[in-house]
């Protein structure tokens, strides 16, 4: 009987490889069982226009085929006003060269992979006008919320990291969270990006800090009023903390709040598309999460994560 079901998984296996485009060339680093048993859509890549970010838009869909991903977004920096960290995001000169880009290689997949039109955009209070008027110039299938500042501290940037000096650990969290918080209160977004991303350079405030706790409690009842989806990021795997974005700790308290998630890889490059996917699928299904957001039109759809 074991035999036989093992014939039979073996059988099917084959049968999904020679009949599926999707996997035309599995990628030896990832897992030929997460392209069949987790095909969740990737929806946070970036594109040259950023100024950090490389590969076109047709390189990072045939990235994603290779993969055997159904539905991938494009979501690069938003246009920001003033000088706002300029020289990390997209002008907005360039946005119609993006639009056209997108959709583009979007109806030229069609039937084959879902390619999404998608933003991420920043949350930096006074901002707020320009980014809503942004948000309702197109019709975008999601757009991505993202906290990138405190103030005018960039603390995501390598080159700031001087500043971490400056901060007390717990209060630089606590700001941090403090302002996700309002990025989900504003309602502007469907998705909130890399939820704990103040931990990138591994600075990490006392574990158990109530303060924290209850910074991250805040955020999360936000969101959870919002109706947006958290983002579960395998950026930071790739970072020097080396962890999935969010925190064990905040995931467990999401999906007990029953908060839907959303995945990114927040590819800069087409060579990360997908990456990490079967680690952050894991965190979340040990969690009990069982679906995972897709959008479209703004519109937010669930799926089961085990969808073949
Ligand atoms: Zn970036
Ligand atoms: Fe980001
Ligand atoms: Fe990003």
């Amino acid at each position: 009987m074991w035999q036989f079901s093992r014939l039979c998984q073996t059988f099917f296996l084959i049968l999904f490889l020679h009949t599926s485009h999707h996997v035309a060339q599995p990628d030896s680093s990832h897992s030929i069982l997460l392209m069949i048993f987790h095909p969740v859509p990737d929806y946070h890549m970036h594109t040259p226009r950023c100024n950090h970010a490389i590969g076109s838009v047709q390189e990072y869909a045939d990235a994603a085929m290779r993969f055997g991903l159904k539905e991938i977004g494009m979501s690069d920096h938003s246009p920001m006003p003033g000088d706002y960290d300029k020289a990390w995001r997209m002008d907005r000169s360039a946005m119609p060269d993006y639009l056209g880009e997108v959709e583009r290689v979007r109806d030229a997949c069609k039937g084959v992979l879902d390619l999404r039109v998608g933003l991420e955009a920043d949350f930096h209070p006074g901002t707020e006008g320009y980014v809503k008027e942004m948000i309702a110039s197109y019709p975008w299938d999601y757009v991505i919320g993202s906290v990138h500042y405190i103030d005018d501290w960039a603390f995501d940037n390598p080159d700031t990291i001087d500043i971490w000096e400056q901060w007390n650990i717990e209060q630089a969290y606590c700001a941090y969270f403090d302002l996700v918080t309002r990025s989900a209160e504003s309602r502007m977004f469907d998705i909130i990006g890399h939820p704990d991303l103040i931990k990138k350079f591994g600075h990490r405030p006392p574990e158990n800090s109530v303060r924290v706790i209850k910074a991250e409690e805040r955020m999360l009842q936000a969101v959870l009023a919002s109706g947006a989806a958290l983002e579960i990021s395998s950026a930071g795997l790739r970072k020097p903390v080396g962890e999935i974005y969010p925190h064990k700790r905040i995931v467990e308290r999401a999906a007990s709040l029953g908060i839907p998630f959303a995945f990114g890889s927040d590819a800069h490059s087409p060579s990360e598309v997908g990456h990490g996917m079967e680690m952050c699928i894991s965190l979340l299904t040990a969690c009990g999460v069982r679906e995972i957001a897709s959008f479209k039109a703004r519109k937010r759809i669930m799926r089961q994560i085990t969808h073949a």
